[in-house]
Parts: structure tokens; C-alpha cells; sequence
């Protein structure tokens, strides 16, 4: 059997090896490392592939955020609320920019930011919020979107794991995740769903203001050169990161089909099982191409996580925990109007959630190997 990775980027490049190289060879010989035009040729491929007016590459996921809010003309004190149980990027920002986080719990089953907790959270000075399409399962944004234009707020999705996913409206049609919101980021690290060989990211929107002010913010905030309107920072994609990304475009939905395949094994294997909960977005009346997986992640129920942790590293298959600490616990996001009553369920998931190999390379013989080690532990302890 192959070694088993959580995520297998040289199984994936040795296939698409004869694309690339070539591609990253044309960079080196017409040296136009910066602003060249594989860049914008693979912005003009994202548009078309995602159906969104403008794609505005950056230097990665966390930048992308920071350049959305700033973009938007958000204003230190202005509250923005969004998912306790993420990664810190997206907080982060925002306390960057001397914005007010304002944290709030997640749905038990979707592990995606709670409407119903986003709606307790606004105040007078609520300005955005920014759901994360957790995991690559799609957040709930018709009633996100309805809330935003009720209380005149903005809408900032975080994208990083959800690119290629599609969310299903109520009225029976389907937006691309990341074209929904007012505006929205993603990132190309290695491991993303649609990732490059470096750091990587971009900015999404559908607003041609919007899209022009943010232009001239990645680049020192210059709409005419050495005329700096604002103030900017200094965020590229690369030249050879574009080259990467626009060999991985066409097979993103071969891809996402490959995780989602991987998923819908591990879900067989696991199903039923009273200590066992498997993720949703893969039953009979989901859509084809909402999840797309960037992780797969279990929560278990009277299982010694630890212990199953240890198991699995006994038998060489890796595993994650996204994530271990609630961000209301941080040091660094605490905030002393936090109540821990508010945060229930992201307080229970960060002991019980498990996240196992999910890439676009794992074999049958792989994912039953997985499966058999982690049900023979559940199964005897
Ligand atoms: C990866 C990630 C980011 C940050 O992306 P980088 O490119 O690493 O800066 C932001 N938000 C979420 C939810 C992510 O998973």
C-alpha cells in the first residue's frame, strides 16, 4: 500500500508534471516574474470558471481577507462578526485592522457559522460578517444574505476552503461559493482544494468599485503610478504561482469529484455508527457539488480522542484536529464579553472532532486500511 498522507501533493504533481513543468519553464525564460501575463491569464480563467465579474489576486488567503475589509472601508470599531471554530486567519485580520471581532458559535451538524447566533449578535455598530464555508460544506447564506440587508451590513465570505463549491439556494438555482457575499477571499496554500507550490490567494466580487478601489490597495494603494490615494500594501500572486494555478484550474471539479468520492466511502464505512457522526452535504438531496471536502472530519461521541489520535500515528495514518481551541479562548481573541453559555457547541467540538486523510490521490486499499483502524479502536474501547 501507498503511505498514507493527509495530504498527497507529489502523487498529484507526478500527473500533471508535463503541464506544469513547461509552464514554469516559460516563466523563467520570459523572466516576467511579477505582474506578467500568466497572471493575468489565470485571472481571466477564475472569472469565467467561478462567474464572477472580478478576481483580484493576491499573496495569500490572510492578505485577501485584510484587503476585502479594507477595501470595503471598514472603520476601527466597527464590530464584524463571524465563526468561533475556524482558523485564526480570519479573526485575525480583523483585529488587525483594529476592528472589533466579534466571535459567535457554530451549527452542531454543518459546523458552519449560526444564523440564529449571528442574529443575537448584531448591535448598532455590527458592520460585516464573514462566514467561513467551513470544511468546503457551503455556510448558510440566503439567510445570511437576508440578514445582511436588513441590518445594512456587508457580507465578506471567507473562501479558503470552499473553492468549487456551489450553494444551493432556496429558489432552486446555484452560485459558485465566494459570489455570493459582497465581497469574498480565498487562498492557494499548498493544501487548499486549488492550490499552488507557494502562497497564493485572491479576492472575489461582483462590484466594479469595489473591485477598482481594491486594485489599487494591493498595489501600495496606486490607481496612477507613484499617485498613492491611499494607503495600500504590497500583495502579488506570482508569476510561477499563477503558472501553477492555471495548469490546476481545469482539474479543480475533477477534484473536488475525487474528494467527494473519498468522502462518500469514508461515510459508508462509518455509517450508523452511535459513536460516529460522519459529515453532511453527501445525502440523496444535496447537490452534487456543495462539499467539496477540504477536510473530512468526524465528531465522535465517548471516544478517547487522544488515544484514537495515538492509534492511528501507531499505524502511519495521519491525522488533523481543526481545530483544538475555540477562538474566544485565544490569548490573543479573548474578550471579556464573551459568555462561555454562547459557545456550546464549538466548546464541545473542539474535543470532539477528528479529521482524517482527505486529498484527491487516496485509494480504495487506503481509505478501507483508515477506516478498519479507526472502527477496530472505536469498536474495543
Ligand atoms: C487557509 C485559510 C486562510 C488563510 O489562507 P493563507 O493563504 O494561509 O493566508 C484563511 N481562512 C481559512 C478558513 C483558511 O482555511
Amino acid at each position: 500500500m501507498k503511505k498514507i498522507q493527509m495530504v498527497d501533493l507529489q502523487s498529484q504533481y507526478a500527473k500533471i508534471k508535463d503541464v506544469v513543468d513547461p509552464s514554469i519553464q516559460e516563466i523563467l525564460e520570459s523572466a516576467a516574474f511579477i505582474n506578467g501575463p500568466k497572471v493575468h491569464q489565470f485571472q481571466k480563467n477564475l472569472e469565467d470558471y467561478l462567474g464572477v465579474k472580478h478576481v483580484i489576486p493576491c499573496a495569500n488567503g490572510t492578505d485577501a481577507l485584510q484587503i476585502a475589509m479594507m477595501g470595503l472601508g471598514l472603520q476601527p470599531g466597527d464590530e464584524v462578526i463571524t465563526a468561533d471554530f475556524t482558523f485564526a486567519a480570519t479573526v485575525e485580520v480583523i483585529a488587525l485592522l483594529q476592528l472589533t471581532p466579534v466571535l459567535v458559535d457554530v451549527d452542531p451538524v454543518t459546523f458552519n457559522i449560526d444564523v440564529e447566533a449571528i442574529k443575537k449578535a448584531i448591535t448598532p455598530k455590527t458592520k460585516a460578517i464573514v462566514p467561513v464555508h467551513l470544511f468546503g460544506l457551503p455556510a448558510e447564506m440566503d439567510e445570511i444574505m437576508a440578514l445582511a440587508k436588513e441590518h445594512n451590513l456587508y457580507v465578506i465570505e471567507d473562501n479558503a476552503q470552499g473553492i468549487g463549491s456551489s450553494y444551493a439556494h432556496k429558489d432552486g438555482t446555484k452560485s459558485k461559493t465566494g459570489t455570493i457575499g459582497h465581497v469574498a477571499s480565498t487562498s492557494f496554500f499548498p493544501s487548499k482544494n486549488l492550490g499552488c507550490y507557494g502562497d497564493g490567494g485572491a479576492i472575489f466580487t461582483n462590484d466594479d468599485d469595489l473591485a477598482h478601489t481594491i486594485r489599487g490597495i494591493v498595489n501600495h494603494g496606486m490607481y496612477k503610478r507613484y499617485h498613492h490615494d491611499v494607503v495600500g500594501v504590497n500583495s502579488r500572486l506570482d508569476s510561477i504561482q499563477a503558472a501553477v494555478l492555471d495548469a490546476k484550474l481545469p482539474h479543480l471539479d475533477s477534484y473536488n469529484k475525487a474528494r467527494r468520492a473519498a468522502a462518500k466511502k469514508y461515510n459508508e464505512a462509518f455509517a450508523n455508527h452511535p459513536k460516529i457522526a460522519t459529515p453532511t452535504g453527501l445525502e440523496a438531496h444535496d447537490a452534487d457539488d456543495s462539499h467539496v471536502f477540504h477536510q473530512y472530519t468526524l465528531n465522535l461521541k465517548d471516544v478517547d480522542r487522544d488515544a484514537l489520535v495515538a492509534h492511528l500515528q501507531a499505524n502511519n495514518i495521519p491525522c488533523g484536529v481543526y481545530y483544538p481551541i475555540p477562538l474566544h479562548n485565544q490569548k490573543a481573541y479573548q474578550d471579556e464579553r464573551y459568555n462561555e453559555a454562547d459557545f456550546k457547541v464549538t466548546n464541545q467540538l473542539v474535543q470532539s472532532v477528528i479529521s482524517l486523510p482527505m486529498h484527491t490521490e487516496l485509494d480504495e486499499e487506503q481509505i478501507e486500511f483508515i477506516t478498519t483502524t479507526v472502527l477496530n479502536f472505536i469498536n474495543q474501547n
